[in-house]
């Protein structure tokens, strides 16, 4: 592979092309593993980014893609309709709490961000409250990297000095601090209560990521917490957008994290995990009251639509991934590797760097007491045939569902070797 090129002109996320950071190349990828140009295999930690649930080279999904290329890759969504939209947005409807009812079809998470903050726009001013014009995010929230959604990541993290005069300017309640097993005290919630009190007018919904906090600190809060908050935006008449972009498909536990607070939002954004990891694809749903509202405003229609909305190849390996997600018993999958993971990774609560280990789901973060080098700690990781991607004091692992407990306890012996040792 022309690295020397890669390195002088290619772009990869959150990187210089002054000083690149290394990238490995990989040649191809089945399993859990991804193959580097040698030949040697890797346990793929990250999902691909949360989005390979059942590994990769799946048969069921490559023969999904196979037959809809064999039939349409693609036709505009704009006056045409398809049967693998349909069958996936009856899905949607059907997985998703029961007020959720009406279905965006979005190209990536970010966009579907996007497409949730306006459906909240759109609906107030067809309330004849065009004021309420302001969301109500988290610290440490992440919601993508487009405008829109960065506004309302959060504001340290999310380097929104750097775009500063560009953002909307949106309210920040505290992360929320009451553990994932803990109770949630008023004393919890006062602050965001209290902007709530002070500025319902002007807000017209709260995005959050329910339950998992994400790239914002890989932190995970309690379900009284959510619940609180869907009780304070329906007294305060404030919509609820769920970020369920990185939790949907069973990754905490639940099909979406929502479900461990027994709250529905009105609005609800998936991504990643939608087509198993295969091709780009996010959706945006929302209730038949956001719906309605919307279509009978000044505007009368959504005003939102990209050029590959409903992509027929898209949406037919998503049909095939929540398939074999259900086939599969996803929720007994997604149990096993949290029990393994919380015994196997306990060794290191007591190594001396370590801050915090916590698991919820599939998902098993290691928090350093310091930011640790990624380069190197990386490179150990790959000579122990493991793929990870540290941030700052995270070291983290959130495997494919169909990992086997062999590779699970490599996963985590890599980990526990590697950072007991810092
Ligand atoms: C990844 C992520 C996004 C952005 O999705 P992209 O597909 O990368 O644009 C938004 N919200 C959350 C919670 C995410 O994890």
């Amino acid at each position: 592979m022309d690295l020397e090129f890669d390195k002088n002109h290619i772009w990869h996320p959150y990187s210089s092309l002054i000083n690149p950071p290394p990238v490995y190349p990989i040649a191809r990828a089945e399993g859990v593993r991804i193959y580097l140009e040698d030949g040697r295999g890797l346990i793929d930690g990250m999902s691909s980014w949360w989005s390979t649930l059942h590994g990769y080279k799946v048969p069921e999904l490559n023969a999904a893609m196979q037959a809809q290329m064999g039939k349409m890759s693609h036709v505009m969504f704009g006056g045409l309709t398809h049967e693998p939209a349909i069958e996936l947005c009856k899905k949607l409807v059907a997985l998703t709490p029961t007020p959720l009812q009406k279905v965006f079809l979005a190209d990536s998470g970010s966009v579907s961000v996007e497409v949730a903050i306006k459906m909240a726009l759109q609906y107030w001013q067809s309330q004849g409250k065009a004021g309420k014009n302001r969301l109500l995010a988290l610290r440490n929230g992440y919601h993508g990297d487009t405008f829109g959604a960065m506004a309302t990541c959060d504001p340290v993290t999310g380097m929104h000095h750097l775009f500063a005069s560009q953002l909307t300017q949106h309210l920040f309640a505290p992360a929320p601090r009451p553990k994932f097993d803990e109770p949630c005290s008023d004393e919890d919630i006062a602050e965001l209560q209290q902007i709530i009190e002070q500025n319902h007018q002007k807000l017209a919904a709260v995005i959050l990521e329910p339950i998992v906090q994400g790239a914002g600190g890989m932190r995970f809060y309690s379900p009284e917490y959510l619940r609180k908050v869907r009780e304070l935006c329906d007294r305060y008449d404030l919509l609820l957008i769920a970020d369920e972009i990185a939790t949907g498909f069973g990754r905490s536990g639940k099909m979406f994290a929502c479900e461990h607070a027994g709250i529905s939002p009105d609005i609800l954004t998936l991504g990643k995990a939608l087509t198993g990891g295969t091709m780009t694809l996010a959706a945006t749903l929302c209730t038949d009251r956001v719906a309605n509202g919307i279509c009978s405003g000044e505007a009368g229609v959504f005003m939102h639509g990209p050029t590959f909305m409903g992509n027929p190849m898209a949406c037919a390996v998503a049909n095939a991934s929540i398939e074999l997600l259900i086939a599969r018993d996803w929720h007994t999958q997604v149990g096993s590797i949290q029990s393994q993971m919380e015994r196997e990774l306990a060794p290191l609560k007591d190594a001396s760097g370590v801050a915090d280990v916590r698991v919820l789901g599939a998902i098993g973060v290691v928090e350093m007491k310091q930011p640790v080098d990624n380069r190197t700690l990386q490179e150990s990781l790959i000579e122990r045939g493991v793929w990870l991607r540290p941030f700052g004091k995270l070291v983290y692992a959130m495997p494919p569902y169909i990992i086997s407990n062999e590779d699970l306890s490599c996963l985590t012996g890599a980990m526990v070797e590697t950072l007991s040792a810092l």
